[in-house]
């Protein structure tokens, strides 16, 4: 596949640089199997800024799942307390990124980012 012919999988921006998405571990340091051929049976591939909220929307979305883990009550990432302030800390930097992004991201929603920051809130103020 020819990374010059194609347009980005989420904007559709064509005539630019495109990247094949290479990610190795997730936020909490577990291994990610999108590039193993079992699971890459369709390569994507994204402009620089698509790329980066790609990037962003990763980490949302680990951060989003272990947190509703941990109000479920289940094994989570994030009852380590350690993990949980860098998870905190990691959305409020993804909420200042999407902030600084003057278009709307067709990856990522700003308010999904801020709703789970406000969450991440609630939950520190009942500990
Ligand atoms: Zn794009």
């Amino acid at each position: 596949m020819d990374a010059g012919a194609g347009s980005c999988n989420a904007c559709g921006a064509a005539g630019t640089a495109l990247m094949k998405l290479s990610l190795g571990k997730d936020f909490f340091g577990r291994a990610y199997d999108r590039l193993s051929p079992s699971s890459d049976q369709s390569p994507k591939w994204y402009c620089e800024a698509c790329s980066m909220q790609k990037n962003l929307q990763r980490d949302f979305r680990d951060i989003r799942a272990e947190f509703d883990k941990l109000t479920a009550g289940q094994t989570s990432e994030l009852s380590n307390t350690d993990t949980f302030q860098r998870a905190a800390l990691r959305l409020r930097e993804i909420a200042a990124i999407l902030e600084a992004t003057s278009s709307q991201s067709p990856i990522l929603a700003a308010p999904d980012v801020a709703q789970l920051i406000g969450r991440f809130q609630t939950t520190t103020m009942q500990a």
